[in-house]
């Protein structure tokens, strides 16, 4: 192998620039020669490629978003689209790729793997919807961002005696919210796995009202079945039985930009090591990510088209919590 190219796709996450500068770094420590691809897959079938140097990637580990911009790509989703790609990485003596990116990106790098095509992932995502791992790239730092905002609009809504339905990112996956709400002291928490019934946190909300709770928050899952606003438009005509006058706040892409935490910007320096490694190495069509408190790689195969469970424990705990 003696040339790679390196790329973020879908959502971005914070630490991704932290891992693009690992796989440029540490590929050019390996002998390789290594070029990042702008706007994700789309850029890789445009072929948008720009020749990476150990000072291009400087003063980027500590950067939001990514220096490599991301896009969604349908073009690439098609048969025709990824052999244009291919074509592209060949034309440039392009011979391995790092992916950097969430579910709908290694689904992507698991159909190139398959064309034939060495690659390499890096399990980025806020969601933290990959089956396999703990811990994706970005979490850490949504998690904290979620909090801070929770805090925020806690001493608001205890100020003035609301309830507040604050809404977290997270796609299908209720982790984030559930996360969100642990360690915010969240009064209910509604995940997309578990079908929960409105008239149950009206309920809840009123019991807490009548506790004599200063204010109440719900965590609501983007995914929800019934989403911040479906809820609320549910409690509309329906005050009386919630007891606290009710806000909604959805949180939204707050939530993806910012500054990565410590644990995200070595979670990515230390993945994105990894990924070049499993191509170096010939070790292709793995994925590099958090899990059992190091970074490991697992097969795109055993990754890809999985949904992740939920931990039932932490829901209960949060339940039994909330008093
Ligand atoms: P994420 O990677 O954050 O989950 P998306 O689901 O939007 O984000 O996927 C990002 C890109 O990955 C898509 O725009 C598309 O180019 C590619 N992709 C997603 N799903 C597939 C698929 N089933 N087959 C091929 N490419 C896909």
């Amino acid at each position: 192998m003696k040339r790679i190219a390196v790329l973020t796709s879908g959502g971005d996450a914070p630490g991704m620039n932290a891992a693009i500068r690992s796989v440029v770094r540490v590929g050019i420590a390996e002998g390789l020669e290594v070029y990042g691809v702008e706007q994700g897959y789309a850029g890789l079938i445009a072929g948008r490629f720009v020749p990476m140097t150990v000072r291009s990637v400087g003063g980027i580990i500590g950067l939001g978003g990514t220096v490599l911009g991301s896009a969604r790509c349908p073009e690439f989703r098609t048969e025709e689209g990824r052999r244009k790609a291919i074509e592209q990485m060949q034309a440039h003596g392009i011979d391995g790729l790092v992916v950097i990116g969430g579910g709908g990106s290694q689904t992507g790098s698991l159909l190139l793997h398959r064309m034939g095509f060495p690659v390499a992932g890096v399990a980025s995502t806020i969601d933290n919807d990959l089956y396999g791992f703990d811990l994706t790239l970005g979490v850490d730092t949504a998690l904290n961002t979620a909090l801070e905002s929770l805090d925020r609009i806690r001493s608001t809504a205890s100020s003035h005696h609301r309830a507040f339905l604050v809404e977290v990112m997270g796609r299908d996956c209720g982790y984030l919210a559930l996360m969100t709400a642990l360690a915010g002291g969240a009064e209910v928490v509604v995940v997309p796995e578990v079908d929960v019934d409105p008239d149950a946190v009206a309920r809840e909300l009123r019991e807490a009202y009548e506790r004599g709770k200063s204010h109440a928050i719900v965590v609501v899952a983007e995914g929800a079945r019934y989403n911040a606003a479906a809820m609320a438009e549910h409690f509309r005509e329906r005050r009386d039985e919630v007891g606290f006058e009710l806000r909604m706040t959805v949180l939204g892409h707050v939530q993806r930009g910012g500054t990565p935490t410590a644990f995200d910007r070595l979670l990515g320096t230390r993945a994105g090591a990894m990924a070049v490694k499993l191509l170096v190495e010939g070790r292709h069509g793995h994925i590099a990510g958090w899990l059992e408190g190091k970074v490991q790689a697992l097969p795109l195969e055993e990754v890809v088209g999985k949904k992740r469970p939920l931990e039932p424990d932490l829901l209960s705990l949060a339940e039994v919590l909330a008093q």
